[in-house]
């Protein structure tokens, strides 16, 4: 973490591909760098300006060359480099690089990975957190982590091994909400007992589930919802975690929902009360 009174950062410019830094940041493609250096990279000036106002600690910020002069992106390399970031000024071929892909971004960004320690987790009455066994796709753990955050989910709980939330194809994805949803992580065990202590109702979701997901009352106390992994669903140790078995109803043929579709439609369910309409955005 970096201290409130940051030194500051230094500014570079860097056109190629053999620059050490860079091929230290090329490298956080990798789960397993990632996890070593704790850090992990987020494409966008939107993502990167998300992460800054929700508190996220940034370590260093990347930007093209063309950005040179525009007020929008000096603004916050200022901001950066005051945060002690450090800031480089790249090539087009680098940022393409770092990318792997072709139209980059203009901006990116080194973050701090953010954990929650689940003995941290005390929920409130009407709070809703989401657990997820072993999710396996970025874009649905990517599209649940910003569901969960449009709904009004206090966190999201990864059950066991899962995809990276902190993988750029998994950011990309929350469009930001990774920046604003809590993530806690615990294996199976952990989880059982977790759920064994929850203060209110665990629903899990389960296609042999007996209960229609409309008719529970959501509101007696805290949710804390269980979704199954995309080809195998709950396991019995998680589905005996639980203190009901809901399902959505279905025609058609499809024998199942889309594992961030099914969340959400739960989610929704779940936060009816919750969310009150306030009319059109503007
Ligand atoms: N073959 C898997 C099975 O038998 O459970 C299908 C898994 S489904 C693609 C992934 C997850 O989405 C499920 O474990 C469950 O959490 C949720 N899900 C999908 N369709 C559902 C439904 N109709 N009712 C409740 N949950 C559903």
């Amino acid at each position: 973490m970096s201290s409130s009174i940051a030194a500051p950062g230094r500014v570079k410019e860097v056109t190629s591909l053999a620059n050490p830094i860079i091929k230290d940041i090329r490298l956080l493609e990798k789960k397993r760098h990632r996890d070593e250096t704790g850090t992990f990279l987020a494409e966008g000036m939107k993502l990167v300006i998300d992460a800054i106002e929700n508190g996220w600690d940034i370590r260093t910020l990347i930007y093209a060359k063309a950005g040179k002069g525009n007020e929008q992106i000096e603004a916050l390399a200022a901001r950066c480099l005051a945060k002690g970031a450090d800031i480089l000024i790249v090539s087009e071929k680098v940022l393409g690089a770092i990318a792997r892909r072709d139209n980059p971004q203009m901006v990116m960004g080194v973050f701090e990975q953010r954990w929650t320690d689940p003995a941290s987790i005390s929920p409130d009455e009407k709070d809703v957190w989401v657990a997820l066994d072993r999710v396996r796709d970025p874009g649905n753990l990517g599209t649940i982590i910003r569901t969960a955050d449009a709904a009004g989910a206090k966190g999201i709980i990864l059950v066991g091994q899962t995809t990276d939330a902190f993988a750029t194809e998994t950011v990309r994805a929350t469009m930001g909400s990774v920046f604003a949803v809590p993530l806690a992580r615990m294996d199976e065990a952990e989880f059982s007992t977790f759920a064994k202590n929850w203060p209110g109702m665990v629903a899990g979701t389960h296609l042999k589930g007996a209960i229609d997901y409309r008719k529970p009352d959501y509101d007696a106390g805290p949710v804390l919802l269980l979704m199954g992994n995309e080809q195998a669903g709950l396991p019995d140790i998680l589905s005996e975690a639980c203190s009901i078995l809901i399902k959505i109803p279905q025609a058609g043929r499809a024998d199942s929902l889309n594992l961030a579709i099914a969340t959400g439609i739960c989610l929704y369910e779940i936060r009816r009360s919750a969310l009150t309409f306030d009319g059109a955005s503007e």
